[in-house]
Order: C-alpha cells, then sequence, then structure tokens
C-alpha cells in the first residue's frame, strides 16, 4: 500500500468565495504514483469547507450568494459577541461563516481509478472562504496502490 500527504497553501481573497483547488489535488495525486485508491482532501479550519461542484462562474456567484442568504452574516451570534468579537482578539465576528462551514463540511473524499481522480466532467474540488481573505492550509491525503 502506498501512503503519500501533502499540505497545500491556499491563498483567498474574500468570503464567501470557491477557490477551485483540482489541479494541485490531481498534481499529488499523480506525484503518489497511484493506480486505484482515493484521495481524502481536508481543510483544517473551522471557517474554510470543502466541497466538490462545478466551476461555472454565474454558478459560483449563485452559491456564494446562497451561503449569504440561508446563514446571514448579518443574523445576531453569541460567538460574534462573547467569543472575539473585533475589539477583543484583532478577529473579525465570523459567527456566520462557522454556521456555513457547518453546513458544508471540512473534507472531500475522491476515488483514484487507473492513476486518475474519478471525476465527472463538471466535477471540481473547491475550498470555500468562508471568512475573510487569508492563507489556508489543505491536507492531501493518497492512500492505495
Ligand atoms: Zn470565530
Amino acid at each position: 500500500m502506498k501512503f503519500l500527504s501533502r499540505t497545500l497553501e491556499v491563498k483567498t481573497e474574500r468570503g464567501p468565495q470557491f477557490v477551485d483547488i483540482t489541479d494541485s489535488v490531481e498534481e499529488a495525486a499523480r506525484e503518489c504514483g497511484l493506480l486505484n485508491g482515493f484521495a481524502v482532501v481536508f481543510s483544517k479550519h473551522t471557517t474554510a469547507a470543502i466541497r466538490i461542484n462545478e466551476a461555472e462562474p454565474h454558478l459560483l456567484r449563485d452559491m456564494e450568494q446562497m451561503l449569504g442568504e440561508v446563514v446571514p452574516a448579518g443574523n445576531d451570534y453569541a460567538h460574534n459577541k462573547y467569543a472575539h468579537a473585533y475589539s477583543d482578539n484583532g478577529e473579525r465576528p465570523n459567527g456566520h461563516s462557522h454556521c456555513q462551514q457547518l453546513l458544508l463540511g471540512a473534507s472531500e473524499s475522491v476515488p483514484i481509478v487507473n492513476g486518475r481522480l474519478a471525476f465527472g466532467p463538471w466535477q471540481r474540488l473547491f475550498l470555500v472562504e468562508l471568512d475573510h481573505g487569508r492563507d489556508r492550509e489543505v491536507v492531501v491525503h493518497l492512500v492505495g496502490e
């Protein structure tokens, strides 16, 4: 059995933002030389998610808008009031970012078949920034033979 772990550095610009990380994950899978197995793609953050969807620009805007409608930034979050308010430790109020991340999730797993990630024709992997722009880390674990 083979195993490879990579940490991708991803710079985001704003939240919400869908950042396409497919090419970096595919590159790691190629390096690993797996014929069959799987890749686990994992966000090390509580306000940035990992999701698979289509990289159509209008759809990305629709999904960013949906996140704001389902979990609006302007709601009354206890996290903002009591945990790390702006004046407290420099963090922006981000109760909505945590709640949006809860709905999306921290990881995806992708099968590797015949040496390639087994994506459908429109599937892409995204880091979804839900807070403000910053440096993010995504762990890619590749396991198989
Ligand atoms: Zn927070």
